[in-house]
């Protein structure tokens, strides 16, 4: 078998050549960063979890007419994604007060927003994704007021239809980070939902206990990180076939 061609390598996944031209191959790595990548750790069985879950929800997201780089699962760790131009924004859409978003405006974490409030950050990792507003996005040409538009429209959508999904399976849907990309076919463009949408993109909680089931256990050394995964992948009705034992999949990459 030819070795394919990296195309990029990120902190949690790497994106291959894919196998026809406009695709790419999306391997979730089970590396673990928070905090700008300071803190740095290994969840055993995270890749493999990630690669079902995001799977699942563009799919969900797929049916009710939202566009998304997702095409099928390949295996255990990899899925294949159509070739899109990313949009260098972290947009990320709030319901309830919690991490960066509680410290900023000094609220307890876990205060209900009066209404779904959308956070656009740079994606730039060495000025460490500033915040930055409509004029900034529009003023560097990031993406343009029309772009801005449908990225809001659809990171709403993309909120009320998860919201509710996480809701029938007893999880909160606390905050989420998007991304998006530019699809081209000829000279016509699509804004698609792109990268993933995960437990280390989601802050997700038990809607009974309040428990934390997502990324803010590795990030606060709350333990049962990998458990968190598997129940939110438990509750989604998607856990791998065999159970945890099958959870480490394939390490060696060709
Ligand atoms: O840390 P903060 O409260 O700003 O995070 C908001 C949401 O965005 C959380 O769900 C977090 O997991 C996610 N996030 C992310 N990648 C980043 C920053 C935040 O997935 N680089």
């Amino acid at each position: 078998m030819s070795r394919r061609k990296r195309i990029y390598e990120g902190k949690v996944k790497v994106l291959y050549e894919g196998p026809e031209p406009g695709t790419l191959v999306q391997y979730f790595k089970d590396d673990a960063t928070a905090f700008n990548a300071r803190k740095r750790g290994v969840i055993t069985g995270k890749g493999v979890l990630n690669n079902r879950i995001s799977e699942y929800l563009m799919t969900r997201l797929g049916e009710i007419g939202v566009p998304t780089h997702f095409i099928r699962r390949l295996n255990m760790r990899e899925q294949l994604v159509r070739e899109v131009e990313i949009i260098p924004l972290e947009v990320v859409v709030r319901n309830v007060a919690a991490g960066t978003f509680a410290e900023r405006f000094g609220l307890a974490e876990g205060t209900a927003l009066p209404r779904s409030i959308i956070e656009y950050y740079y994606k730039n990792d060495e000025l460490t994704s500033p915040m930055v507003s409509e004029e900034h996005i529009t003023a560097f040409g990031w993406a343009t007021p029309q772009d801005l538009d449908e990225i809001m429209s659809l990171a709403l959508r993309i909120n009320d239809f998860l919201s509710g999904l996480f809701l029938g399976v007893g999880i909160r849907l606390v905050d989420l980070k998007i991304e998006f990309g530019r699809l081209w076919n000829g000279d016509d463009m699509r804004i698609v939902l792109a990268d993933e949408i995960t437990p280390d993109s989601c802050r997700l909680w038990d809607i009974k206990t309040n428990e934390k089931l997502d990324k803010d256990r590795f990030r606060r050394d709350l333990g049962k990180v990998a458990e968190a995964y598997q129940e939110v992948a438990r509750r989604l009705g998607i856990m791998p076939e065999a159970g945890p034992a099958d959870l480490k999949g394939p390490t060696v990459m060709q």
